[in-house]
Formats: structure tokens, sequence, C-alpha cells
């Protein structure tokens, strides 16, 4: 399929690269592709980034037909511009889909079009430390009708948002709330994919903890109440005594691309790493007795995020010293070094766009 180019008249002035924040400031174009269910995907196109208009009764508005996915952009020391291990979003935006019955990507052509609209927004890929330029690819169906049914419209977009450094000077440890009323995600049900539902049913907890000044969830099993899972947009890990314990991939945990390159980096430093359950009364335990020695959550928005406080059934526990582990240090400077294209790419993780 072609990609028709509909370019701009009036590209926007470039923001102050100093305050770019989260997701707030959009590039000039958009990724735009339709589907029906007769004549598949259509009309891909590169356009003015702008509004959409949609019908009041698209399916996405009613009954939360929607998936997306997140990667940056970065800029390397020699000016290029880099995808790190995009084709691993598209695959899973193809597994979310197939759970939600939205239709799929074709994964070749959506990694082209993806390299070919980051290559056309060059300019907007920042260059100062810690800075990137934030991907968000998502899908919706798009049927005009408030009947239940199998979707038959549906409409695919790739935005581009300038995000500022996540860690303006170093690392930040964030306080944690093990989440005990509200849960996340079922077995079965749609845990490991990027849907907005999962974040929608998320808020309220969410709220909760800000209120008591943390700054994320903690979430369990849905069925025991016992077995941690992920916090908020993030996988979690914890060192305990020397080996490296995360949750494994159960159905209703988010299957991290950083939490993969986590683990195959930890191997090869040569540490002991387990996908296994992991309950709150072992961690509980690892706290009391001083074994666990690191927390962290891994996600492609802060790459690492060190866990200073953990909060279980209303007692708060520091962990080991509240401020930054050896080795998330390290983990995070590993992977930030290959993902800016500081560090050789001994992996084939990255690619370049053009
Ligand atoms: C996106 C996401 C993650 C992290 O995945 P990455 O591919 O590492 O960015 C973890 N948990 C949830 C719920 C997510 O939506």
């Amino acid at each position: 399929m072609e990609i028709k180019m509909n370019l701009t008249k009036s590209p926007k002035a470039k923001p102050d690269w100093n305050k770019l924040g989260f997701g707030k400031i959009f590039t000039d174009h958009m990724f735009v592709m339709d589907w029906n269910s007769e004549k598949g995907w259509y009309d891909a196109r590169i356009e003015p980034f702008g509004n959409l208009s949609l019908h009041p009764a698209a399916t996405v508005f009613h009954y939360g037909a929607e998936i997306f996915e997140g990667l940056k952009a970065y800029r390397r020391p020699d000016g290029e511009v880099q995808l790190f291990r995009p084709w691993e979003n598209i695959k899973r935006l193809n597994n979310s889909a197939e759970r939600l019955s939205l239709p799929q990507v074709d994964e070749a052509f959506t990694l082209d079009a993806l390299k070919k609209f980051v290559a056309l927004e060059k300019d907007w890929v920042p260059s100062l430390p810690g800075t990137s330029l934030y991907l968000r690819p998502f899908l919706f169906g798009n049927d005009e009708t408030l009947g239940v049914h199998t979707i038959h419209n549906a409409k695919f977009l790739i935005i581009a948002s300038p995000v500022g450094a996540y860690y303006a000077e170093g690392l930040n440890p964030v306080k944690i709330m093990i989440e005990t009323e509200d849960v996340r995600a079922v077995r079965g049900g749609t845990g490991y994919t990027k849907c907005g539902g999962n974040y929608a049913a998320s808020m309220r907890a969410g709220d909760r903890a800000a209120a008591e000044g943390y700054s994320q969830v903690l979430w369990l099993d849905g069925v025991e109440r016992k077995y941690i899972e992920e916090v908020g947009a993030m996988n979690v890990m914890f060192l305990i005594n020397d080996t490296v314990v995360t949750p494994k991939l159960t159905g209703s945990i988010l299957p991290g691309i950083t939490r993969k390159s986590c683990i195959e980096l930890l191997k090869e430093m040569g540490c002991k790493v387990e996908e296994r359950l992991l309950s709150v009364d072992e961690l509980e335990k690892a706290m009391q007795d001083g074994t666990l020695k690191e927390a962290w959550g891994c996600g492609t928005a802060a790459v690492i995020s060190p866990i200073g406080e953990l909060r279980i059934n209303g007692t708060s526990f520091t962990v080991a010293d509240g401020g930054i582990g050896k080795l998330s240090q390290k983990l995070y400077d590993t992977l930030t070094d290959i993902q800016w294209g500081k560090a050789p790419d001994t992996h084939q993780w990255t690619c370049k766009v053009d």
C-alpha cells in the first residue's frame, strides 16, 4: 500500500526544548489509515496533525474498543535518529488487537510507515540529554452504530510528541502503595494487552494513592490478591539477596519491552533472574529481614524507576536505604546508552530511520 503525503503548509514553531514535559506538544503531522471488513486497510496517509471528526455513536466512545502502543525515537550523538525494538511494539499491538477483536496490521508495512513518519518529523526529535520523541500508535473501532457487534470499521493512527528528560537530575526514587481493593486485570481478561480500558479501570486506585502521597500503585493479582503483578504503567523487579525476581507473565501482566530488555541485560551482567510468582508475604518478609536490596519499575517512559518506599496494608517500608540501588543505576545506564546510541548495539535492538 502506498502512503499518500499531504504535508502541512504552516509548520509549527519548535518548542522550548528545555520545557517539553510529557505528551503535551505534538509534531506537524500524523499517520492515519482506515480499515473496513471488506477492503481491509486502506487510505494510508500522512497528513497535518489535527482533530478527528468521528460519529457520536463510534464504537470507541461506547464500548471502549481501543488499543495503543508507546515507544520512542532517540537522537544519537552522531545526529541520526533511531528506534528501539519497534517491531516488538508492532507485534504487541497485534496481540492486543487479537484480544479485542480489532483488525491486525501488516507488521512490515506498519514498521515501514513508522520509520517514514519519524523520518519526516526528524526535526522534532530533541537532542538534549534524556529527551526523545515519544510515538503513540493507536487503533480503535469506528462503527457508526450503538449495536454491540463485531467491528467492521476501524482507524489506526500514529502521533508523536517530543518529551523531556524523565529525570532532570538523575534517577529519583518513587513511593509506591500496594493496592488491596481495586484490581487491574484478571486472567482471561485484557491485562496482557495495552488497551485504554485497563487504564480507565485503574484511575480510581491511582487517585487514592496520590491523595496519600504515593506516586503509583502496585497491583496484586485479581483472584487471590496475593501475588505482585506490576506498577501503573511499569513492570516491576526486586533484588532479593543476589537474585532479581520479577513476576512471570501470567496473562494479566503487560509484557513490557523494557522488562524483556532488562532481563536480557541482567543475565548478560551475570545476575540471576527469576520470572515467577512473588507473593506480598514473601516481599514483606524480605523487607523485614533486610534481604530486599533494591526494587524498581521498568517501562518506556522512565526506563528505570527506583522504588524508595513501599506501603503494604497501611505500613510503610523503606526499601534498603531508600536511595538508588547500584544495580538499578547500572541497568539504567546500560539500557539508556543503547537506546540513545551511545554504546554499541550488540543485540540488534535499534534501527535508524531513513
Ligand atoms: C506499556 C506498559 C508497560 C511497559 O511496557 P514497555 O514496553 O516496557 O514500555 C507496563 N505496564 C503497563 C500496564 C503498560 O501499559
